[in-house]
């Protein structure tokens, strides 16, 4: 069986029994191809450097076999304008393929994120193989997990710098920040910036009024929005649409509980909540003039998409598209806007980004991205990326990637390409020997 093809966990025990703990793949600027830790590795260098839809020469991909017999992973890529941040998952992949692929993936998503965002970073993304089980729910087992990703992350030296995502929360990050310096989205209780839920809301609904715009259909005053998913940014959502005057509000959700909670909060608004089952997608087909997929990704598909009865699509959930060209084209050719949701969701990292520079209230390096003065707030980049799209002739999904990767090779304005040299610093003091 080839390496790709394992278990992240026969993985890792395969780089146990050769005695390996810390292994990487680097980009090597001189000759374009990728460096590895160690000759066994070569076929996944191979293996990558034949992908065409996840690898794009990434800075470096770093593993380490940890204590639980687990695999860890730190993903870099494109570092001109800053240190690879990205949250960390903690998720469960049947082959190594898959997590390599996610990984590789993901650091992309945010290092456009961060580049279209005007963030000051490259793109990371961290990822914890989760074992088959139910140990990754026991809370020792978990904070000696966080302790020991921790120690791994500063073993890199800042070139990736983690956060919360899917599988990790807020409490697991004051674990990890007890090991490492280099993780933003801390609790508040320990310097960090809270929940970023309000702000991303706020975001979403400034591209939403930037795509009303740029299709000459003025406010969102009388508009009508369909909503799957009305959870944490949902509900923030549901507020701000509300002050605006929307015509009314339809939004789908699994708990119960949580639609008790939002009627009593919005009771006599213009809000219809509906219950719904996992993976049921129907609140897609509502007619609408914006759709909001506020909940999950994948959502978006040859099947989902025919169904759609809105001109707008803009919500916050990560990767809607299941297939991103395939389906970005299909909406294109429906006359449906598609707001890329990196775009429009970008304010959760914005309000954690630069945490460590201190708190100040209504802060102006968070309120510039929700106002229209500003060349890079959401709203002028959510109309620049469709008429590029219009002009063009390509998809938004498209255009905004196009912006984003000529963002992403802008330098650094006071470090360069800093990452590069702790990268290479690493290669040079034998890190996978550490
Ligand atoms: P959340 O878990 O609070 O809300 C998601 C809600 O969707 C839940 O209440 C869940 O019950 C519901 N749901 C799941 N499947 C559903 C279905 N098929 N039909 C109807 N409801 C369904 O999460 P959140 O923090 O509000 O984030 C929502 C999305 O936005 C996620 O994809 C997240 O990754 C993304 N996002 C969030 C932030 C942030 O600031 N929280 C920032 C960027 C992106």
């Amino acid at each position: 069986m080839s390496l790709v093809d394992r278990s992240p966990e026969d993985f890792a025990s395969h780089l146990r029994s050769l005695g390996v703990r810390r292994a990487y793949l680097v980009h090597n600027h001189g000759t374009g191809q990728i460096d590895v830790s160690h000759p066994e590795l070569a076929p996944l260098a191979a293996w990558m450097q034949t992908d065409n839809r996840d690898y794009r020469k990434h800075a470096g991909v770093f593993l380490q076999v940890n204590q639980s017999g687990g695999l860890f992973g730190a993903f870099v890529q494109a570092t001109t304008r800053g240190q690879g941040q990205g949250g960390l998952r903690h998720w469960p992949y049947p082959t190594l393929s898959a997590f390599l692929r996610d990984g590789l993936r993901l650091a992309t998503g945010m290092a456009r994120k961060n580049a279209l965002a005007g963030l000051w970073w490259g793109g990371g993304k961290g990822i914890v193989a989760r074992l088959p089980g139910d140990a990754y729910r026991d809370p020792v087992q978990r904070a000696a997990l966080y302790r020991e990703y921790a120690e791994f992350v500063t073993s890199l030296r800042g070139c990736y710098i983690t956060a919360e995502d899917a599988g990790t929360g807020p409490d697991d990050m004051a674990v990890v920040h007890g090991g490492t310096r280099f993780v933003t989205c801390i609790p508040p209780a320990i310097g960090g910036s809270g929940n970023p839920s309000p702000a991303t809301a706020r975001g979403v609904v400034c591209a939403m009024e930037g795509a009303l715009a740029h299709l000459g259909l003025g406010t969102l005053e009388g508009k009508k929005i369909a909503m799957q998913g009305a959870g944490n940014v949902a509900g923030h959502m549901i507020a701000e649409l509300l002050t605006r005057g929307v015509g009314g509000i339809v939004a789908s959700e699994l708990s119960p509980e949580r639609r008790a909670e939002l009627a009593q909060q919005f009771a006599g608004a213009a809000l219809t909540l509906l219950p719904a089952k996992p993976g049921d997608n129907s609140i897609l087909a509502t007619p609408c003039d914006i759709l909001a997929p506020n909940a999950l990704g994948g959502i978006l598909s040859p099947e989902t998409i025919p169904t759609l009865r809105t001109r707008i699509v803009c919500g916050a959930a990560n990767n809607q598209l299941l297939d991103e060209d395939r389906d970005a084209k299909a909406l294109g050719a429906l006359g449906i806007v598609y707001i890329p949701d990196y775009l429009c969701n970008r304010m959760g990292i914005v309000n954690c980004a630069n945490e460590q520079y201190g708190h100040i209230p209504g802060d102006p390096a968070i309120e510039r991205h929700l106002g229209r003065e500003w060349d890079n707030s959401v709203f002028v980049i959510t109309r620049r990326v469709l008429e590029l799209a219009e002009r063009e002739g390509i998809t938004t999904a498209a255009a905004a990637n196009r912006l984003a990767d000529e963002l992403a090779q802008v330098p650094h304005p006071i470090w360069g390409d800093r990452t590069r040299g702790i990268i290479a610093g690493l290669v040079a003091s034998r890190w996978h020997l550490s």
